[in-house]
């Protein structure tokens, strides 16, 4: 019935993978080799799409599937002595299933949940503000075999914490209102407005909305389709999460308007695996707007037909590029394409396609109800309208605040209680790290681009460790598609773990700065071109946090034979002073 419900369509591999395996655990190589038979698809392509996604499963799980979000936030909180606690309660080493099956315990990526951290997954359901005493309580209902269905239900609660509303989040507008102004106004006209608006997208490049629409609206093709990528994966962002819990129908209302404006029948929206949990309430949300006539055929009475669909994605950071994001629609592993052509002139099924981010539709929402030039007025001369940052990390109050574009970074401290700061990590992990003599600058296009990520870090914290955790994030996110970003990101993080361990040298500093440099230069897609600029600020301005950790300021070791050893020592289970190699005997 699974493979039925989607029509035998290869296309939509990634749908049908992740509903199978919710069935069989995990996705034998019987249960490949059906699948391909089934789409008529070589089962190569199965495979490497099984196993490209990181909540894909070739090997069999346990019956409790518990992740960790890991970013940097997390561990701030403590989430790395609580989940070596967890695992030495289930008597378990951490990325390992248990010997009778029943449970694994391993780190993943940024959850999406910095303002509640530290924050876990259990079997793919969302659970933030864990402690040692949750942790004892977890423990005590694996080892029972409760089901998930019977743990308390408030352990799942997700909170918004919106702390600061602005035009978008403070709209008053009902649903249907702005569509019907929009197609009230027509195409052309909606795209004048939205020129007139100057919006620009809210994922963080900035690319002008009007014009990609333009784009997509003239180029040839059967068909035209939309695609809201809601992939939020940027380490420390969670807005698009707010706004699709929230705000779910300023979200699909602003994919209606951006349909009708580019003349496309359907609609996409590709929710990232990790808010899995988001799925029935938008999958209600659709059901409502179709009954309401503002989805489907005919919509408010006009000749204007337009649905929306969501997919689920599996886990891959990658896939918040948009042409990557595509060819996970398209069933296959999320590899960015070579571009040109742009998705807008061919993008999905090789057609026309408008890939926007959630915050900008549902900024459009916005434009259609009270105009371009209302919207153009608000914010800076280049960055019109406002902003959701996303902040977390060393702060009173976590949680989502809305500003007009060119707030100062100083603001969003004040307002959040931001605790004696030393740096901010704007837009994530892919972003820019600022020290306090850099705190007048303003979030805007023209000065700080943001995705939305405003991550704080106070005078105690070290910016060695942040920046470690960036390299690792990744590390293990690179696609492996080109080498630069595959082979490079792998020997930040070796150079990095050889800092934190005391075995670095200035020559490993050097050779930081040279990757950083060939990266950005080499690399095919964004991933690899921004993987090392927070690295690179952090080695910059704040290089007193690495120059600590080296062994000797002169002394370049070329070989560690005490430290390769290891491996012997941990095989024999000997670890006494004997069967180390002095400081003298090394040299
Ligand atoms: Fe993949 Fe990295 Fe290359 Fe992008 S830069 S295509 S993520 S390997």
């Amino acid at each position: 019935p699974i493979i039925d419900r989607h029509r035998r369509d290869g296309r939509r591999l990634v749908q049908i993978l992740r509903e199978v395996q919710d069935q069989t655990g995990w996705l034998s190589p019987e249960v490949l080799s059906w699948i391909a038979d089934a789409i008529a698809w070589p089962r190569a392509r199965v495979e490497s799409t099984a196993g490209f996604y990181s909540f894909f499963h070739t090997r069999p799980l346990g019956q409790y599937r518990i992740l960790w979000s890991d970013n940097i936030t997390d561990r701030m909180l403590g989430s790395q002595d609580l989940m070596q606690a967890m695992c030495r309660k289930l008597w378990l080493e951490p990325g390992r299933v248990s010997e009778d099956g029943l449970v694994s315990v391993e780190a993943t990526s940024c959850t999406g949940l910095c303002d509640q951290g530290p924050a876990i997954l259990v079997n793919y359901r969302a659970m933030p503000g864990i402690t040692l005493e949750r942790v004892d309580k977890i423990v005590h209902l694996v080892r029972n075999r409760v089901p998930l269905a019977e743990w308390p239900a408030e352990w799942f609660r997700i909170e918004d914490n919106i702390r600061r509303k602005d035009i978008l989040l403070d709209h008053g507008l009902v649903p249907g209102e702005a569509l019907s102004a929009a197609l009230a106004r027509g195409p052309e006209t909606m795209l004048t407005e939205v020129r007139r608006a100057n919006l620009r997208g809210r994922g963080g490049a900035g690319f002008g909305t009007a014009l990609k629409w333009e784009a997509c609206r003239q180029a040839e093709g059967s068909q035209r389709y939309l695609v809201c990528n809601a992939d939020e994966g940027e380490p420390g962002t969670f807005k698009d999460r707010v706004l699709l819990n929230s705000y779910a129908d300023l979200v699909f209302e602003g994919m209606t308007i951006a349909g009708h404006a580019i003349g496309a029948t359907e609609g996409l929206l590709y929710l990232r695996g990790e808010y899995r949990y988001l799925l029935d309430d938008l999958a209600a949300t659709l059901e409502r707007r179709r009954r309401e006539g503002l989805l489907g055929r005919n919509i408010l009475g006009t000749p204007f037909n337009f649905d929306i669909e969501i997919h689920l994605g599996a886990g891959a950071y990658v896939c918040g590029e948009e042409s990557a994001l595509i060819e996970s629609l398209e069933g296959k592993p999320g590899k960015p394409r070579i571009r040109p052509p742009f998705p807008v002139v061919r993008g999905y099924r090789e057609q026309p396609t408008a890939v926007n981010n959630v915050e900008t539709l549902a900024s459009t929402c916005l434009i259609a109800a009270r105009g371009g030039d209302w919207f153009a007025a608000i914010g800076t001369a280049k960055s019109a309208g406002s902003k959701l940052l996303s902040v977390s990390g060393d702060v009173e109050q976590p949680g989502i605040y809305e500003y007009p574009f060119g707030v100062t970074v100083a603001q969003v401290l004040a307002d959040s209680g931001a605790r004696n700061p030393q740096a901010v990590q704007i837009s994530g992990a892919a972003g820019t790290c600022l020290a306090d003599d850099e705190f007048e600058r303003r979030i805007a296009f023209e000065d700080l681009p943001t995705a939305g990520s405003f991550m704080v870090f106070d005078r105690g914290r070290d910016m060695f460790e942040v920046a470690r955790n960036f390299v690792h994030f990744f590390a293990h996110e690179s696609c492996g598609f080109c080498t630069p970003c595959r082979v490079g990101t792998a020997l930040n993080r070796r150079l990095m773990d050889k800092i934190a361990a005391g075995q670095g040298s200035p020559y490993d500093i050097n050779e930081m700065f040279k990757l950083h440099r060939l990266m950005q230069g080499t690399s095919h897609c964004g991933l690899g071109n921004s993987a090392t600029t927070a690295l690179f600020d952090t080695l910059t301005k704040f290089k007193p946090a690495f120059e600590r950790r080296l062994q000797s300021l002169d002394y370049e070791p070329g070989f560690d034979l005490d430290l390769a050893l290891s491996q012997a020592r941990q095989m024999t289970g000997r670890d006494d002073p004997g069967a180390h190699l002095s400081q003298e005997d090394k040299t």
